[in-house]
């Protein structure tokens, strides 16, 4: 089966998120306080995540990308991947961590089924990072690297979250490293969440980051997969790793979108900026999969053609990313 959009987009890719809580606060991606937690009876639990995550297969998903919040902070999230790795018809299992858990995990990860990790690393070097993540210990993020590395892991996809002032000076730093590893590092433009107003002068667009490379070394592109994502990707020529540029603000993937997001309470959106989207847990009180099966293709039909978050006077609701799983 196939899920098609109104705009003949084949969505084919779902963002599940398992726990809005995480081990880290990045500057980012939560405000330093007042973040309300969702209350425990308001997490899906394993098995209704399952049967979204079965149900969502069944009409045409083929990769699930686990995310949070921190999703290796939820108890039990190693029985969950197992089983959703074991679903029929799903094609790709991967997670997204800031990787402080990685060095106890990794191999369990990989034994659980998990194809491959993206892990979130946005400064090189201790201090930036530490002030970055208000707190985050960068010696156990690399030492998970590595533990992943040894897990038996492909290459790791590193994603980095360029800001302007803050670690927009280290980009050629990230570029070094797929000269000596082979990592797929993807800078990311910084995205408002919170309502700030003042995200432009943060956000380094996708093209300043590309000039700043390209001025230093001589690039080749390489080719994205099918359900590869929004990532521009390309290599130094020689290099053993990749670099990719995720232009979400500056040059707006939606065209090719091919994303469905679930988060921890059972919210499913079409669109990451979109206050719009269906609170599934009803539908999953009722026990009838088969409506949530028709609920997926509904919210795939409605899914906007693109975001509307860099309009002139387009003001998009505030919210968190952990809420929402990035
Ligand atoms: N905790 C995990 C992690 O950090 O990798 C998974 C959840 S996190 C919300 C998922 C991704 O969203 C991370 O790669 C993070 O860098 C990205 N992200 C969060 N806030 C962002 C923002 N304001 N702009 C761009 N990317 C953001
Ligand atoms: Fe936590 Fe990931 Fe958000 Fe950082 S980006 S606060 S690690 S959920």
């Amino acid at each position: 089966m196939a899920l098609i959009d109104t705009f003949g987009r084949r969505i084919n890719y779902l963002r599940l998120s398992v726990t809005d809580r995480c081990n880290l606060r990045c500057s980012y991606c939560m405000p330093e306080e007042g973040v309300e937690k969702l209350c425990h009876s308001d997490v899906l639990s394993y098995a209704d995540l399952l049967r979204i995550s079965a149900e969502a297969v069944a009409a045409g998903i083929e990769k699930i990308r686990v995310t949070g919040g921190e999703p290796l902070v939820r108890k039990g999230i190693l029985q969950f991947l197992e089983r959703l790795g074991a679903l029929p018809g799903l094609k790709e299992l991967v997670l997204t961590t800031n990787g402080l858990l990685l060095k106890e995990m990794a191999q369990g990860l990989r034994d659980a089924g998990v194809q491959r990790l993206n892990i979130s690393l946005d400064s090189l070097q201790a201090e930036p990072f530490a002030r970055i993540t208000r707190g985050g210990e960068l010696s156990r993020v690399l030492d998970g690297i590595d533990a992943a590395e040894r897990a038996g892991f492909p290459a790791h996809k590193i994603n980095v979250v360029v800001m302007r002032g803050v670690n927009d000076g280290e980009i050629l730093d990230f570029v070094k490293l797929t000269l000596e590893r082979p990592y797929a590092v993807r800078f990311i433009e910084y995205m408002p969440t919170s309502g700030d107003a003042d995200w432009r002068d943060l956000c380094v667009p996708g093209a300043e980051i590309m000039e700043r490379i390209t001025a230093q070394y001589q690039i080749e592109e390489t080719v994205n997969t099918d359900r590869s994502g929004p990532s521009k990707n390309f290599r130094i020529i020689g290099a053993p790793g990749s670099l990719g540029i995720i232009t979400a603000m500056t040059g707006h993937f939606c065209d090719s979108c091919n994303r469905l997001r679930v988060t921890a309470s059972g919210f499913a959106k079409g669109c990451l900026f979109s206050g719009d989207g269906v609170d599934l847990r009803p539908i999953l009180a009722t026990g009838n999969d088969a409506l949530l099966r028709q609920e997926i293709s509904r919210i795939v039909e409605a899914k906007p053609g693109r975001h509307q978050v860099t309009d002139e006077g387009v003001e998009t609701a505030p919210f968190a990313m952990s809420r929402v799983g990035g």
